[in-house]
């Protein structure tokens, strides 16, 4: 069945998504802060609104993936041109972007005032997993949203995992980023070492690869650092963010050391210049002269 849904913001993620949802069927108006995305996806048949209110306007879903809190604020709650103020009461909001807890638990509050049904929905999986629908979805909210959004999820992702209340799909996201960026500094450190110690790194994590400590995700992760492949996927600059806000929802690095630690490299790689890059390019940093032979190396050669 087709439904009337409003997409708000048409970056790398969110025009990948409301691709899919205009392919089965759905009636789309998009909108984005810079025009030409939307221009984009209305020549593939969506309407383009001039604001987030004009585009939430009649529709029974509004669907944001946005930035960060500040663009989810912005867009939401704006007085004049946010969602919420052009959005009938009954109607169901989902905001798809990786937020704070705390901005979550706003973004809710707004909602009930408006009479508006409310999901936080954050995604797992990247630009390669959106086109081909196949993000997992993590989700915030009471258990009528969630049937109700269902169907919409899984034209957009793979599963929807119904996490708990509200709040809930932003903190399993944050924890899921979390431990994926953990692993993206240690195996920039541990690939730095191994080089600097004059040892293949590929010989090395292919047996650690056979045993139990190695992830699914480190052969995506060590993959990209060894053949020095860094075009944006998730960039280093939104991993600085998540660690920011999982930190925020900790109160502090001071309960996350560990994570704090990982942030520190991200925020390092951000003012190098690798803001925009993949996560995986923090290797970079890590990048030091070839090896020389080590003590004993090349005694008794002719
Ligand atoms: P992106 O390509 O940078 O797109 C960001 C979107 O937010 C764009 O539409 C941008 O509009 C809009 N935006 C930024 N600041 C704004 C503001 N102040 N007011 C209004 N709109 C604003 O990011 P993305 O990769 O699509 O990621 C979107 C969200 O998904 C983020 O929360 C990210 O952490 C999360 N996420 C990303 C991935 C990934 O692999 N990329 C995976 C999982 C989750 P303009 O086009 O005008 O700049």
């Amino acid at each position: 069945m087709s439904t009337r849904i409003a997409f708000l913001g048409l970056g790398a993620m969110g025009s990948r998504m409301a691709m899919r949802l205009l392919q089965v069927g759905h009636v789309v108006t998009v909108w984005n802060r810079s025009p030409a995305p939307a221009q984009a996806l209305a020549a593939a048949g969506a309407r383009h609104a001039l604001t987030p209110r004009e585009a939430a306007s009649g529709a029974e879903v509004v669907i944001a993936m946005l930035r960060d809190d500040e663009a989810s604020s912005c867009v939401w709650c704006n007085t004049e041109t946010g969602a919420l103020a052009g959005m009938q009461p009954g109607a169901l909001a989902i905001d798809c972007s990786t937020l704070s807890v705390d901005a979550v638990s706003r973004l809710s509050q707004a909602c009930a005032a408006a009479g508006v049904s409310f999901l936080d929905a954050p995604v797992s999986g990247s630009r390669p997993a959106a086109e081909a629908g196949q993000l997992v979805h993590l989700v915030g909210g009471d258990a009528p949203a969630f049937e109700r959004a269902a169907p919409l999820l899984r034209c957009m992702g793979a599963a929807a995992k119904h996490v708990g209340p509200v709040g809930h799909g932003a903190l399993a996201k944050l924890v899921t980023n979390t431990l994926l960026g953990v692993h993206v500094t240690a195996l920039a450190e541990l690939i730095g070492l191994l080089r600097e110690q004059g040892v293949a790194p590929e010989a090395v994590l292919d047996a650690v690869s056979s045993t139990p400590v190695w992830a699914p995700v480190d052969h995506y992760v060590s993959g990209s650092m060894l053949r020095a492949e860094f075009s944006p996927q998730f960039p280093v600059a939104l991993m600085a963010k998540d660690f920011g806000y999982i930190l925020q929802a900790a109160g502090g690095g001071a309960r996350m050391p560990t994570a704090a630690a990982a942030l520190s490299v991200f925020r390092l790689a951000t003012r190098l210049g690798l803001g925009a890059e993949n996560m995986t390019a923090v290797a970079r940093m890590y990048e030091r002269a070839p090896a020389q032979p080590r003590v004993g190396e090349g005694q008794g050669d002719a």
